[in-house]
């Protein structure tokens, strides 16, 4: 191994060790659920995406082990060359019915999605309008892609009209958004945007990916949330979050949009095809978002009881209705120290610090699913209740 770099490295770390601190990941042992074993001890699970509960739904693990049985493992080929399965069309036809866009496509990932999709629809003569808060993956495809960009304060519809406003010379404008935002679990004002689109004669390509299944009376997500189903020009979105918790992405939209990508994006086109049980898994839970909307019920009454808890106990609480609540516990180490306190009353959180929010910002982001019991709630909201306690008293 060559010492140089070795040696750059390993000073790098050594920097980082003492300042931000490494990341160890949490090794958590058996299956996604409202409970994680970690080290042993079962933790109440706070801490996934799994917002539906679907992960561990019967029916969609039955239908993904009936299908690895019938179609194997993997299919070793891209989709362009023969990795293409029936079901994979299926799925991308199950999720364009979804989300009420005319097609969709399927990627590996969200991330990938993201990777792939401006470079393929936009050229040097365009300008990208993003929003600050945009999501790593919406950032990195963002810039493959030879298009400007600008970049607009985070929700801020007045700097983007500015930005509207004076890129007029460009051929086509995008406004790039996250439908809802994982920090603060803040949901885009489409209604305000789609119009200064309409305006402006600008497209708008949401990342859905917290809100897809979730949000909206059949779980289309944002746009269905504000009664905008179909309207949204280019859809991003994750089969890693609510729609089971697998993996996989897709990008929805008219069929020019769709057809261009299959033809052009290069994460389409020059990796390895999705498992087809992954794809038969996500098109059971799209089956199953659809088809009970009592598991968006009980995932907005378990949001709104552990809210109004929080708060209960003193704890600031960003306001919102989205399943991501985020409990500010500004300055310092306080959101690092209150996820540890909590973890060892058994409730799995994690603190978000400095560098991913902004210095004074810091929280703890709490993950509410449908899966959650009265009990896990309850057991939640008496370690927050705890914590608060011995805080006061320190
Ligand atoms: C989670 C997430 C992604 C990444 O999704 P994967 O399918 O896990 O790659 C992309 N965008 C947003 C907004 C996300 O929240």
């Amino acid at each position: 191994m060559n010492a140089t770099l070795l040696d750059r490295l390993r000073a790098e770390l050594e920097q980082r060790r003492a300042t931000a601190g490494l990341r160890r990941d949490l090794v958590v042992s058996g299956a996604q659920g409202p409970t994680l074993g970690v080290g042993g001890e079962p933790l109440v699970n706070f801490a996934s995406n799994d917002y539906l509960g679907l992960a561990g739904d019967p029916e969609v693990l039955d239908s993904a082990q009936e299908a690895l049985r019938d179609l194997g493992l993997g299919v070793a080929a891209g989709r362009v060359l023969c990795g293409t399965r029936t079901v994979h069309s299926e799925l991308e036809a199950g999720i364009a019915e979804l989300v009420g866009a005319e097609d969709a496509v399927l990627y590996s990932s969200c991330f990938d999605a993201n990777l792939g999709v401006f470079d393929a629809l936009l050229g040097p003569d365009d300008v990208i309008l993003s929003d600050a808060l945009n999501h790593a993956s919406l950032i990195d495809g963002i810039r493959l892609a030879q298009a400007r960009r600008r970049v607009f304060a985070h929700a801020d519809l007045d700097e983007l009209e500015r930005c509207l406003a004076d890129s007029a010379e460009a051929r086509h404008r995008l406004i790039v958004t996250d439908g809802v935002f994982s920090m603060d679990g803040d949901v885009v004002a489409l209604p305000q945007v789609s119009e200064l689109a309409r305006r402006y004669d600008a497209a708008l390509l949401v990342d859905d990916s917290h809100a897809t299944g979730v949000l909206g009376a059949t779980g289309a997500g944002t746009a269905e949330h504000f009664g905008l189903k179909g309207r949204i020009d280019v859809l991003t979105g994750t089969l890693g979050k609510a729609l089971g918790g697998g993996a996989g992405g897709f990008v929805a939209g008219s069929r020019a949009v769709v057809e261009t990508l299959r033809q052009v994006s290069r994460p389409y086109i020059f990796t390895n095809a999705m498992v087809p049980a992954l794809a038969v898994a996500a098109l059971t839970a799209i089956r199953i978002a659809r088809g009970r909307p009592e598991l968006r019920e009980r995932l907005a009454a378990n949001t709104s009881w552990l809210r109004g808890e929080l708060r209960d106990l003193g704890y600031e609480v960003l306001p919102g209705e989205h399943p991501i609540i985020p409990v500010m516990l500004r300055g310092g180490t306080l959101a690092r120290d209150v996820a540890a306190a909590l973890r060892r009353e058994g409730v799995l959180v994690f603190a978000l610090s400095h560098p991913v929010v902004p210095a004074g910002e810091e929280r703890i982001r709490v993950q509410v699913s449908a899966s959650h019991t009265a009990e896990h709630l309850e057991r939640a909201a008496a370690a927050f209740g705890r914590v608060r306690t011995a805080l006061a008293g320190s």
